[in-house]
Formats: structure tokens, C-alpha cells, sequence
């Protein structure tokens, strides 16, 4: 059974909290709220590729990780919201969890794995919410580079700053 058009919203207000924070870091507006088959906000996530110098942290990937260890029955009711179209990689953890159910802020900024997920059947949901686009296209006219970054595109100006890699 499908939430209704409020329940949506509400996942959809978490994961755009999540964006606005990121952004207020300096990071990437990105967010995402992993929910509950009963609806509880199980929990948030933000792109964290500044903040953490992480290549891993999408908005999906850190909700996924800060919910922690979950059981297959968890994943299997709950739903994925999230402020943008998901990239392959946030689609494959998608996948991987079997998570049932994506609620897409938008995807005109950015057109992810939408079809995939649908072809193995999980439900997306655009929502095209004037915020999230809005969001997405301020931050992109201020940092293209570092939105190519994050989506893997080639530089124009050479791309990050050399780092040592982690241990
Ligand atoms: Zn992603």
C-alpha cells in the first residue's frame, strides 16, 4: 500500500532538511531519509564528498549508512526518499536492499538510475518538487566543478585537489 500524498511530503521535507544542511557545510545539497513501512523516519543522510573528502557518501548511501545494520524484513517495507534522481551507485544500494520504494525530489537537474530500478521493480516516485529543483540548480550554477565531481565528469579546470589517499 502506497502512503499517501502527506506522508510523501513529509519524507520528502526530512530529505530536503538533510540537503539544506549539507549545503550550510559547504557541501553538496543532496539529502535522503530512509523511512519506515510504518512510516517512521528511520534515518537522514547528506552528500558528504566535502566534508568527509568521501567518495561514498551520497545522500542515499549516508542515510543507508547511519541507519545502520538492518534486516532484510527492514529494508524490504521501507521506502527511500531522496532530493534527487539517484545515481548508479545509490541505485545499486537500492537494489542491493531490495528497498521497495523511491520517492524522487526531482530529476530534471539530473537523470539517474530511475529506469533500472524501475525494470526490477521498485516503485519510483517523482514528485518534481519545485524546492529540490531550485536547490539543485543554485548549486549547480555556483560549483559546476564540483558537481562534475560527484557525478564522475570530466574537469574543465583539472579537477580536485590531490589528497594522500585514506588509509
Ligand atoms: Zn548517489
Amino acid at each position: 500500500m502506497s502512503d499517501s500524498a502527506t506522508a510523501q511530503e513529509r519524507y520528502l521535507t526530512a530529505a530536503i532538511a538533510a540537503a539544506r544542511k549539507g549545503r550550510s557545510e559547504g557541501g553538496i545539497p543532496i539529502g535522503a531519509a530512509l523511512v519506515s513501512a510504518n512510516g517512521e523516519i528511520l534515518a537522514t543522510g547528506y552528500n558528504k564528498r566535502v566534508q568527509l573528502g568521501s567518495a561514498i557518501r551520497h545522500g542515499e548511501t549516508d542515510a543507508l549508512e547511519n541507519a545502520g545494520r538492518l534486516s532484510a524484513a527492514v529494508y524490504a517495507g521501507s521506502t527511500m526518499a531522496t532530493t534527487l534522481s539517484p545515481c548508479d551507485m545509490c541505485t545499486g544500494a537500492i537494489l542491493l536492499y531490495k528497498i521497495p520504494r523511491v520517492i524522487v525530489g526531482e530529476n530534471r537537474t539530473f537523470y539517474g538510475g530511475e529506469d533500472l530500478l524501475r525494470s526490477r521493480g521498485v516503485e519510483v516516485v517523482v514528485a518534481d518538487d519545485d524546492e529540490c529543483v531550485q536547490i539543485m540548480t543554485e548549486f549547480i550554477a555556483a560549483e559546476p566543478e564540483l558537481w562534475n565531481e560527484d557525478i564522475g565528469e570530466p574537469s574543465t579546470s583539472g579537477g580536485p585537489p590531490r589528497r594522500a589517499a585514506k588509509e
